[in-house]
């Protein structure tokens, strides 16, 4: 571990206020006479790491209390090698701003209410270096300590643009985090006032130490990410590549298929024949494989795309003769994942040779119905505009197959098992930039290319949903600084999606509802305008909601309206109305109050009789309401107060239970998707509570009126929500 004084100094040099103070190694503390009282006595060895701990610093000295208090602690057993006299800062909030380097995601900014409490508050937040100023505002805006930065009860706050400057200065473009050799890094506390900030500790593990925390008690073992995350000697591939042939292929090979005993090769064989995709077998004897004709090796198959599927001893000696082939997909497993890193590298340094891109191993491989590839039975889905990149195969055909009968049509869906060539930055970038593509999910597990990944969610263009399965296991490490045990992987996933304008949900559900938000709404520009008519929120990439909220881009008062705004949700009285409310509350939705002025018009349509109007706004919904009451009401108030979302929802059972026919439910979708018709800078989205009372195809054909509209269904509130969410945090899709 460095020093404290020495770790100070780098701070001094880099512009951080830090302590005047002397260091003494010989007991001569004369040049303590120029320092002002009151005065810090810290001392400092190789085996003491927490100085309050070790009874190694006293507050409050005065000049002659120095020396006599350095020989008590000598006395008391204190091993120190020299001792920090230092001046004493005034009080004020103690913050800790600290880096680590993740294995998966590299360096980590942490900041936080900090001192005494750092670990029993845990109010910390983490980003991913380098940070922008507006990262470093959101950071302090997110901790729930952050009143007492702010100002609280007449109290005055700190001074923000101080500890915001530090920020930068630590973990910002050029910053520290840049010259540091990391390990941790942590000034544990900053003491901010009123007039500023001073580093008052200061500790640097560089990497080589930073393992060695033997001395604190703790072992910092590398996060063990199993040997699947063992990484290929051979470095990543330098040149981008040009997917298009991986989605749309001139033709496919299936490696294989067997004659005799049909396997996985024959099955894939099977899909692609009915995909209608022209296709060649690779089998070292038969001249056909299942009706398909066959060449003896990939060196003859004149292809784009190659599929194998043999056992994992044999892929590599595959892979080498396929140099023909720009794109080979192992299906294989046995690899990394099985414990058998060497086999991976071989297949890697075999795809190096033959010049190929290689997909997986242990992968699915691709679906894009434009390009009739494919990896699901049961056909091909209509072609459409939503990407998919996943880490599990398995999980990505179920996402292709519900989402499809959820109405979500994709343009690429691509599975990259081990990732051991092809990663899911490498494609994301690619899909980014892709013409058919207007939205990306992301389904993954393993953080090991979180610093690619970070740097390809930043520049994306289009909304990403991101979901990440085994969260909660990737947990926090030891570690030898108070940042190292609070920065988790599964925190840095939030720090990454709030960095970068991506939505990270918790479920294959939300992830598959808020692609269909995207999907319905992507072309929709939401156009804010407020009381006074001027226009708050439009155009704008995606992201820049996110941006704007950070402080950055859009100027803050016109958000801060787009954020009261938030969603207009109608529909029957009673419980349901509250409870909506309340989904919407947890979401982060707000519903902004119904404008004045247009009261009087919802009671000329018969609404607010013996109760009050607000939003949410109740409306009779139901077999015997009138069906186009929400249009008409809908209409009336977005022409007075645009709200960027319109949610409506209805008990689908009241219609079979208080009555029997489906066509007034049909006539309520159907004036749902007239006001959508009339309102193309609203996102109307519609929520069919309880649609499982309804008689077999009700709901779908709900679904289909209302989708020729471009409105998106959920079954449940809170899908709703997230996906409304979703929508706002990327303003403009
Ligand atoms: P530790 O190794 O225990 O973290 P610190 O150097 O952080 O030791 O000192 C412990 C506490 O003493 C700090 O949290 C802070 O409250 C206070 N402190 C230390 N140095 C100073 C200083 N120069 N001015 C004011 N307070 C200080
Ligand atoms: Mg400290």
């Amino acid at each position: 571990m460095v020093a404290e004084h020495e770790a100070k100094e780098l701070l001094r040099e880099a512009g951080v206020p830090v302590p005047r103070g002397v260091v003494v190694r010989d007991m001569d503390f004369a040049p303590v006479a120029e320092l002002r009282e009151p005065l810090v006595l810290k001392a400092y060895g190789p085996e003491i790491v927490h100085k309050s701990e070790a009874g190694a610093v006293v507050l409050g000295l005065s000049r002659v209390d120095v020396p006599i208090e350095a020989a008590r602690m000598l006395a008391s057993g204190v091993a120190a090698e020299g001792f920090l006299v230092e001046e004493q800062a005034p009080g004020g909030v103690e913050l800790i701003v600290g880096l680590v380097h993740d294995p998966g995601f590299g360096p980590v900014l942490l900041a936080g209410l900090g001192g005494v409490w750092t670990e029993t508050l845990r109010d910390t937040a983490l980003g991913l270096c380098p940070i922008s100023e507006g990262d470093a505002r959101r950071m302090l805006g997110s901790l729930r300590g952050s009143p007492v930065l702010y100002g609280l009860r007449g109290r005055p706050g700190v001074d923000v643009d101080a500890v915001v400057k530090l920020l930068m200065t630590v973990g910002g473009s050029g910053g520290l985090w840049e010259r540091l050799e990391l390990g941790e890094f942590e000034i544990n506390p900053v003491i901010a006032t009123e007039s500023g900030v001073v580093a008052v500790d200061a500790r640097y593990l560089p990497a080589a130490h930073a393992s060695n925390g033997g001395q604190d008690g703790v072992i910092d073992e590398p996060a063990d990410l199993g040997p699947h995350s063992e990484p290929t000697d051979l470095g990543p591939h330098s040149e981008p590549t040009d997917f298009g042939p991986l989605f749309e292929p001139r033709a496919v090979a299936v490696v294989g298929a067997s004659t005799t005993r049909p396997n996985f090769g024959n099955m894939f064989l099977e899909f692609y024949k009915a995909a209608g995709i022209p296709l060649v077998a690779v089998h070292p004897e038969a001249r056909e494989v299942g009706g398909v004709p066959a060449v003896p090796s990939l060196a003859v198959a004149d292809v784009d795309y190659a599929l194998v599927a043999v056992p994992a001893e044999r892929c590599a000696q595959v892979v080498r003769e396929a140099s023909g082939v720009p794109y080979v997909q192992v299906m294989s497993g046995g690899f990394g994942e099985a414990g058998q890193p060497e086999l991976e590298r071989e297949l890697v340094a075999a795809a190096r040779a033959a010049g190929t891109r290689l997909l997986g191993p242990n992968c699915m491989g691709v679906y894009c119905p434009r390009g009739r590839q494919t990896f699901v039975g049961g056909g091909l889905g209509p072609a459409g505009t939503v990407a998919l990149i996943s880490q599990s195969g398995g999980l990505a055909g179920e996402v292709i197959k519900v989402g499809e009968r959820r109405g979500l049509a994709f343009s690429r869906v691509v599975t990259v098992g081990n990732a051991a060539d092809v990663t899911p930055a490498e494609l994301l970038r690619w899909l980014s930039a892709d013409s058919e593509t207007r939205a990306v999910g992301l389904y993954l597990e393993d953080p090991r290319d979180g610093r690619a990944l970070y740097e390809a969610l930043a520049a994306a263009p289009v909304p990403v949903v991101l979901l990440v399965g085994g969260r909660s296991a990737q947990g926090q490490r030891a570690a030898a600084s108070h940042t190292g045990g609070l920065v988790s992987d599964g925190r840095i996933w939030q720090a990454l999606a709030d960095q970068t304008g991506a939505t990270l949900v918790t479920s294959q559900d939300d992830l598959i509802g808020v692609l269909a938000f995207f999907q319905a709404h992507g072309a929709r520009i939401p156009r804010t305008t407020g009381p006074d008519g001027g226009v708050v929120v439009s155009g704008g990439r995606a992201g820049s909601l996110g941006a704007a909220l950070a402080g950055e881009g859009i100027p803050r008062g016109t958000t801060a309206d787009f954020r009261s705004m938030g969603a207009l949700v109608i529909g029957p009285s009673g419980g349901a109305s509250v409870l909506a409310a309340d989904a919407f509350d947890r979401a982060g939705v707000s519903l902004g109050p119904l404008p004045d002025s247009v009261l009087g018009e919802l009671r000329g349509l018969g609404l607010g009789a013996g109760s009050s109007l607000a939003n949410p706004l109740e409306v009779p919904v139901g077999p015997r309401s009138g069906p186009d009451l929400v249009q008409r009401a809908v209409e009336a108030i977005v022409r007075h107060r645009s709200y960027p979302d319109v949610v409506a929802h209805v008990n689908v059972q009241s219609f079979f239970t208080y009555g029997t026919r489906a066509e007034p439910l049909f006539e309520y979708a159907r004036a749902l998707a007239a006001a959508q018709d009339a309102l193309p800078e609203t996102r109307v989205t519609l929520v069919t509570r309880n649609g499982e009372c309804a008689p077999p195809g009700v709901e779908d054909e709900v679904r289909a009126i209302v989708a020729a509209a471009g409105i998106p269904v959920y079954r449940t509130m809170e899908a709703a929500a997230v996906a409304v969410a979703a929508g706002g945090r990327n303003g403009t899709a």
